[in-house]
């Protein structure tokens, strides 16, 4: 890049052409710094679309990052946002309640602990039941999978037992109280596979409340979200449980507990 002159006469003019040459590189630099900032800026903001070589690469190296960041699986691509990507037909946002009944559905299931999950969320499960033990090890798995006969049966029996304890009430009136915290069959999300009872204690909110929050909050890097939370219940129906999980991937745990979304909110605001 810089020739060299041995004659003295002409030193003078090689001076001149030596701060050009540095003056024009400068320029240069200066001019492909611009444009690659330029660059990378276009492809966060156009996320979609990925005709030039240059976002693309750029775009890898943004999900290469949060890869690393992440402890659990899933979400595949990119920096999108789940209400971009995700489809109310994705297994894995199956929407299960008293308005979206569903048959037995039959999962392929795994057997953890005591409890069956869907065997593709497996190691999320084991992943997410690691860590909430690290916080408190008493952390231990209570329900998973139901099929719509054993929710049928345990859903019957809630039900006696709420006639049991007040002698004064109907059938509906037990019916109702029941359904505060338990659903009844084709209703219950427990029948797809991905949703689990986790807690310190046997009995539904009886947990330690920081330890709850603490739970709650690691929940999205495995892929869970608390499916019943207390600023939720108009829109899910169901009163507050501090144990019962359920997978929805990764992306989409940390888009819905970022955003204050129930499944049912983020599913309304799918596109397809
Ligand atoms: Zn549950």
């Amino acid at each position: 890049m810089q020739r060299k002159r041995t004659k003295k006469r002409r030193i003078r003019k090689g001076r001149t052409i030596t701060f050009v040459t540095v003056l024009f590189l400068l320029l240069v630099s200066l001019i492909f710094g611009i444009q690659k900032v330029f660059l990378s800026k276009n492809s966060k903001t156009a996320s979609t679309s990925s005709s030039l070589s240059t976002s693309s690469s750029s775009s890898s190296k943004v999900s290469s990052t949060s890869k690393q960041t992440s402890s659990g699986s899933s979400s595949s691509s990119s920096n999108q946002s789940p209400l971009e990507t995700g489809s109310k037909s994705d297994w894995q946002l199956v929407l299960v309640n008293l308005k979206n009944k569903k048959p037995e559905m039959n999962p392929s299931l795994t057997t953890i602990d005591n409890i069956q999950m869907d065997t593709r969320i497996v190691q999320n499960v084991q992943d997410f039941l690691a860590a909430a033990q690290q916080i408190d090890s008493r952390v231990h798995l209570i329900s998973g999978y139901r099929s719509v006969a054993y929710q049928t049966s345990l859903f019957n029996g809630y039900v006696q037992q709420t006639l049991a304890a007040n002698p004064g009430w109907t059938e509906a009136e037990a019916t109702a109280e029941v359904m505060k915290t338990s659903q009844p069959p084709q209703a219950s999300e427990h029948e797809t596979g991905l949703a689990m009872d986790m807690s310190t204690a046997d009995e539904l909110n009886a947990e330690d409340t920081a330890t709850a929050a603490a739970i709650a909050k690691i929940a999205p890097d495995y892929g869970f979200v608390l499916r019943f939370p207390s600023w939720g219940t108009a829109s899910t129906g169901i009163d507050y449980e501090d144990w019962h999980f359920r997978y929805v991937g990764e992306a989409t745990a940390k888009y819905m507990t970022a955003q204050n979304l129930t499944l049912e909110d983020f599913l309304a605001k799918l596109s397809k």
